[in-house]
């Protein structure tokens, strides 16, 4: 019956590129994807698959059950896109001024949907039940697998499995890993209040700019010279704003960054070395400040189970040429939640296009649309492989 699936997707492939198209032209923002949610609500709705809409916010879960009885398992795909301007010059440009799939969710909810129809034809042939779990929000935090989790998505639910369209990895190569996949992501905002005045008179003021230079070259000296070199972390600065004008020396300035780690003993190592290093600067030069630190998404564990079923399933695919387990990557995906929940596994499908390079989040991101089948046919592939197994 898999092989028939797997046929079934085959044929679907011009639906499949034609939902992908049609979602990037209409991108919508996290938490704003009302129209996305209404698209796939409607799909299922002309399948006469049940669903359920407004999931812990846009999230859609729709569930078929098989004729026979089995485990329930979950595949998600995300459907949220960006704050970007896309810069590709294609047919299916985003129509939307300022907002891009620019993460290949379009793609994801695309292979999903194709997947479902595919799928309901062996309705009464198929062992245990399928649900698949359509989340809103991926791109900001503190995302919708949360809210969806807690509105009970789970529930009933005995494993997670996700991919991620991967445009940096070739198209028919797939990678997971059986242990820490992706990196934990927070975000912080410092504001270091100094003391402002003429730029001539520098030792009647307390130059925001100047503390601030130190803090930035201080905080680059936690991950080179307090961590251990074996364990890893990363600690990036993005914005640093301060002063308007040539001659007057900045009171306050901004500075707005990101942490990463893969275990959240290195987490709070970090977080108490930025609160040194700030602290001591700050009282060093009369300066205060405040720190609004945010945790973000923890870091996404497979299972090591269910990460080997999906390099098993892979095996059944033809276009699946490679399959690696790779090493952590320093990108955050609030899948993590599923998997302190349930056991499972997230993995990345090849999908990089001829003479497109581009990495995920950049003006010119783009997909080989190929990729969208070999998503369908591994996920639903680990899902006869979980019911065969357990
Ligand atoms: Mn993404």
């Amino acid at each position: 019956m898999l092989e028939k699936i797997h046929k079934a997707i085959d044929e679907l492939y011009p639906e499949m590129v034609e939902t992908r198209r049609y979602l990037h032209q209409h991108p919508e923002l996290s938490f704003q994807e009302t129209e996305t949610a209404k698209f796939i609500a409607d799909y299922y709705e002309k399948l006469g698959i049940p669903y359920q809409a407004n999931v812990g916010g846009n999230g859609v879960i729709a569930t078929l059950k098989g004729g026979k009885p089995g485990k329930t398992i979950a595949l998600r795909a995300d459907f949220d896109a960006l704050p970007i301007q896309e810069e590709n010059e294609v047919p299916y440009k985003s129509m939307v001024d300022g907002v891009m799939h620019a993460c290949g969710h379009d793609g994801h909810t695309a292979t999903l949907l194709a997947l479902a129809k595919a799928v309901l034809s062996f309705k009464q042939e198929l062992t245990g039940t399928i649900v698949f779990l359509h989340q809103h929000a991926e791109e900001y935090a503190p995302g919708g697998a949360k809210p969806m989790i807690e509105a009970g998505a789970l529930d009933g639910v005995d494993a997670v499995f996700g991919t991620h369209l991967w445009a940096t990895t070739p198209l028919g190569v797939l990678q997971t890993s059986k242990s820490t996949f992706m990196a934990g992501t927070d975000r912080f905002e410092l504001t270091i209040q100094g003391k402002g005045g003429h730029g001539g008179y520098p030792h009647e003021t307390n130059d925001a700019i100047v503390i601030s230079a130190q803090v930035i070259s201080q905080l680059q000296q936690i991950i080179s010279r307090r961590l251990d070199p074996l364990k890893t972390g990363v600690v990036t600065v993005g914005v640093f704003e301060s002063g308007n004008a040539f001659n007057i020396i900045a009171d306050k300035a901004k500075l707005v960054g990101t942490v990463r780690y893969l275990d959240t003993a290195i987490q709070e190592q970090i977080i108490a070395e930025m609160e040194k290093i700030i602290k001591g600067v700050c009282v060093a030069n009369n300066a205060t400040y405040t720190l609004n630190y945010e945790k973000g998404y923890p870091p996404l564990v497979n299972h090591a189970d269910e990460a080997e079923l999906v390099l098993e399933a892979s095996e059944q695919i033809l276009e699946i040429t490679k399959r690696e387990e790779v090493l952590p990557v320093m990108g955050g995906e609030d899948f993590a939640y599923y998997m302190l929940e349930r056991p499972g596994a997230y993995f990345f499908t090849g999908a990089q296009k001829d003479g497109n390079s581009y990495p995920h989040h950049h003006p010119k991101f783009d997909i080989d649309e190929k990729s969208l089948p070999i998503a369908a046919k591994t996920l639903i592939s680990a899902y006869f492989n979980y019911q065969a197994q357990n």
